[in-house]
């Protein structure tokens, strides 16, 4: 026997029917929040009603409270639903929805006040609401028109505030009504911890961007080494160290010969993984408490510290050295490496620029006097 005719049908529809579109993350949020309202002056009807049933309240109460309810809920979950809220400076609606929800309840003091204390006691919960959301000089707004509010429906219902605690019935509706009062303080809750959560969320964002900041900052990206910007902060807090130490530094410059006969021959790419490796042989021969930098293109900064020697080429000949006998042929068949080196020691309390020109100085000595040595440059 053949399939039904609507299986089919329905399996068509279902493959045809275009996604629907989904709700974003805040206006979800926003539609939780709106939708406990909703559920709030849900149970405020409900307890209306037993109040209209005992005959404590006119009956007409319940009907307007639940009819002018629908009409803010359908504006309220309606505009958000749709989108159309965005438009607003505050898409949440916050502060219509506690004007709305005070307004109500002010309403229902003129027209039940033989229960007025359950009106008075509501506003607290949208007034809370606006405590966490308003500025402060919106909540001031807020709080001058609410008072001026009750005082206008109070004086339309002849000042009267019952609490309607004769039959056993009103006693326990004012017992339900009261803990109801106070139980919306969870939704408070709720409210405060989701934004304490995104607060906490938003601060390690903020930390993990910081440090990221900071890295692009002071990192070279190609050899993952400190760039030339930290080079000039380290140097100047490593020689304001050694002054108060008494102790010396020296710098050296180091620079990779015919380096662009290299990108040439072998290509950028092996270009860059020359400029990697030679980043880690200047820092395993050197020190670990030494500093190593990428200066700019193929040329390096090495920072000795507490380097007293008088002539303090040994540790570059030795650096200068591992560069020359490294095995390059594994990066790319053919290639040499080789780097020239300026060094020089600087005198207490010299001007790091001084210091700094007197090992360019030494580098182009080098460079001059054939490339893959360490000259030292003295002070004349
Ligand atoms: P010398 O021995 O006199 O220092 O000659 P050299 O060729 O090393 O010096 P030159 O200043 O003429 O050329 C430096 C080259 O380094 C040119 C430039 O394209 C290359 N270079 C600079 N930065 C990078 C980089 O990040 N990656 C690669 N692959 N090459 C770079
Ligand atoms: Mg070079
Ligand atoms: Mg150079």
């Amino acid at each position: 026997m053949s399939e039904p005719p609507y299986s089919a049908a329905t399996a068509a529809q279902v493959q045809a029917a275009p996604d629907r579109p989904r709700l974003d993350a805040k206006t979800r949020i926003r539609l939780r929040t709106t939708g406990l309202a909703a559920i709030d002056y849900a149970l405020n009807v409900v307890i209306l009603c037993c109040y209209a049933a005992v005959g404590t309240i006119a009956a007409f109460v319940p009907w307007v409270v639940l009819g002018i309810s629908i009409v803010l809920n359908v504006i309220f979950l309606g505009g958000i639903a749709s989108g159309w809220s965005k438009r607003l400076r505050d898409p949440s609606m916050t502060a219509w929805q506690v004007g709305a929800a005070c307004g109500i309840n002010m309403l229902a003091l003129i027209m039940a006040p033989q229960i007025g204390y359950m009106f008075l006691i509501n506003v607290f919960v949208p007034l809370c609401y606006g405590s966490l959301y308003f500025e402060r000089r919106a909540f001031l707004a807020a709080w001058v028109l609410l008072s001026a509010a009750i005082a206008l429906a109070l004086w339309a219902n002849g000042f009267q505030v019952g609490v309607a605690l004769g039959s056993p019935v009103e006693k326990g509706l004012f017992l339900v009504n009261v803990a109801l009062a106070l139980g919306r303080f969870l939704t408070i809750n709720a409210e405060v911890s989701h934004l304490r959560a995104r607060l906490q969320q938003r601060n390690r964002e903020l930390a993990e961007a910081s440090v990221r900041a900071e890295r692009l900052a002071t990192r070279d990206e190609l050899t993952g080494l400190p760039n030339r910007r930290e080079a000039l902060r380290v140097l100047q807090v490593e020689c304001e160290r050694a002054d108060r130490a008494g102790s010396r530094v020296c710098i050296a410059m180091v620079d990779a010969d015919h380096f662009k006969r290299i990108n040439d021959s072998h290509g950028h790419p092996v270009g860059d993984e020359v400029l990697c490796e030679l980043g880690r042989l200047l820092q395993t021969a050197l020190r670990t408490a030494d500093h190593v930098f990428r200066y700019g293109g193929e040329e390096f900064m090495v920072l000795l510290v507490d380097c007293d020697a008088d002539d303090p080429v040994a540790p570059f000949e030795r650096a200068r050295e591992a560069v020359e006998v490294h095995g390059w042929e594994a990066l790319a068949p053919g290639l040499q490496v080789t780097v020239s080196i300026g060094t020089t020691q600087r005198q207490p309390r010299e001007p790091v620029e001084q210091v700094l020109r007197r090992a360019d100085a030494a580098l182009y000595e080098a460079k001059a006097r054939g490339r893959n040595r360490v000259q030292f440059g003295a002070l004349r």
